[in-house]
């Protein structure tokens, strides 16, 4: 069997169990919890220890999984059809993270600094910061700043909107270090660093089983290995890890999508009215059909940028804002026409489909905006004609 054969059984198997925990673990309180805001640690560490889901992408000398992005890519979408809040804050463990802090040392054919390789191997709760109160989509116009002091640096400047940002053990900060707008770093900074503080901004509108805050760093003292990858070369990995982002994104509208899908079909068969089930009405086909095409077209299209990212291929970049653009898009949609065909009980919270909705909103605005990735593809797309 070729490595890919094997993979595909791999993230196939890997689904399989994830799903079914899912289901039984995650949709009985997902509704409560949404409820509540409330992201609960405890049943996220189970993810590790019941699942072994912590590191996919680490090397196994740093207790990960070695396998590639596809597997994360898979569970993701697994884990986003229960309780997409819980696989946001799962992607950001794992891609905006792990994944980003042990590639950024690969990529520079680095070993990872010793407390760096700690941090990986204890499986701590990550996150990654770079979005500010006033930097959003103009994330080269942060203010966060880095100076070097005689034993390390020292940063100041507040981060907001971080996934995990209230729970986590450590945070990716990306922090201006030199007057070139173009000058930024990457930090590994731990929540027990002097100067550290944070806030939850958890009334949100969706996603609410994730945590979301802001990290206040005030003549914050990091020691001199917290320097992720070169000084000043913080775009590096930022544009290296935002391909990978983007698709783990589009998996979360992805897994939406069908879940709403899975949802208004099976309701639509039970649902009578005028003497006939409402799947005999034209309009209700219409969404139906429609709604089904979006979800094998998501997944086709997340396949393919997949495989270009696991390629190298030069148009992974262009394809993953494509994937993204379309995925958040189609999430949207599937999702409202899911409410639509269940009536009243698609508005309330006795089905799923209006917590999809809300959560689907977030991934055309996460991680790069709908508006931005239209600029970026009519950019990209035109440059050679
Ligand atoms: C629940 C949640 C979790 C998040 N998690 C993280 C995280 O873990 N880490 C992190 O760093 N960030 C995180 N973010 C932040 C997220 O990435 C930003 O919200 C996003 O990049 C958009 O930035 P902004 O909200 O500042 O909007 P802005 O950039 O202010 O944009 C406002 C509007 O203007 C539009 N716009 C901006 N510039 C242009 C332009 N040039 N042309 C046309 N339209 C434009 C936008 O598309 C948008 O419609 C999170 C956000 C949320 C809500």
């Amino acid at each position: 069997m070729s490595s890919r054969v094997e993979m595909e059984e791999t993230c196939r198997i890997l689904v399989e169990s994830v799903s079914g925990w899912a289901e039984a673990n995650l949709v009985p309180s997902v509704t409560a919890r949404d409820a509540a805001g409330k992201f609960d640690r405890a049943l996220y560490m189970r993810l590790g220890s019941e699942l072994g889901l912590f590191g996919v992408t680490l090397p196994e000398s740093l207790g990960g999984c070695g396998l590639d992005v596809s597997a994360t890519i898979a569970v993701i979408e697994a884990l986003s059809k229960s309780d997409p809040g819980m696989a946001m804050s799962y992607l950001s463990h794992e891609l905006l993270f792990a994944h980003q802090l042990y590639w950024t040392w690969a990529g520079y054919g680095d070993a990872l600094p010793l407390r760096h390789a700690d941090v990986l191997k204890r499986h701590v709760l990550g996150g990654m910061a770079m979005t500010e109160p006033n930097a959003g989509t103009d994330v080269l116009g942060m203010c966060t700043k880095a100076e070097a002091t005689e034993d390390g640096y020292r940063i100041d400047g507040v981060k907001q909107w971080i996934t995990n940002g209230p729970v986590g053990d450590a945070f990716l900060v990306y922090a201006r270090t030199g007057e070139d707008r173009r000058a930024i770093s990457l930090f590994l900074v731990t929540s027990d660093c002097p100067g550290f503080a944070r806030a939850s901004c958890d009334e949100k509108m969706g996603m609410r089983t994730s945590s979301t805050g802001v990290l206040m760093f005030q003549n914050c003292r990091v020691p001199r290995d917290a320097l992720v990858g070169r000084l000043h070369e913080g775009l590096r990995p930022m544009l290296r890890n935002l391909a990978v982002e983007r698709l783990g994104l589009a998996a979360q509208s992805c897994g939406i999508a069908w879940a709403c899908f899975e949802v208004m079909r099976d309701y639509s068969v039970h649902r009578k009215a005028f003497g006939r089930s409402i799947a005999e009405f034209g309009q209700i086909q219409k969404m139906l059909s429609e709604s089904y095409a979006q979800c094998r077209a998501m997944r086709a299209l997340l396949q393919e940028g997949v495989r270009e990212i696991l390629d190298g291929s030069r148009d992974a970049t262009v394809t993953a804002d494509a994937v993204k653009l379309f995925c958040a898009s189609s999430g949207e949609r599937v999702s409202r026409d899911a409410i639509q065909v269940l009536g009243a009980n698609g508005y309330s919270s006795a089905y799923p489909v209006e917590r999809l909705h809300r959560d689907s909103i977030l991934l055309s605005i996460g991680g790069g905006t709908n508006e931005a990735l239209q600029k970026n593809l009519s950019r990209l797309v035109t440059r050679s004609s």
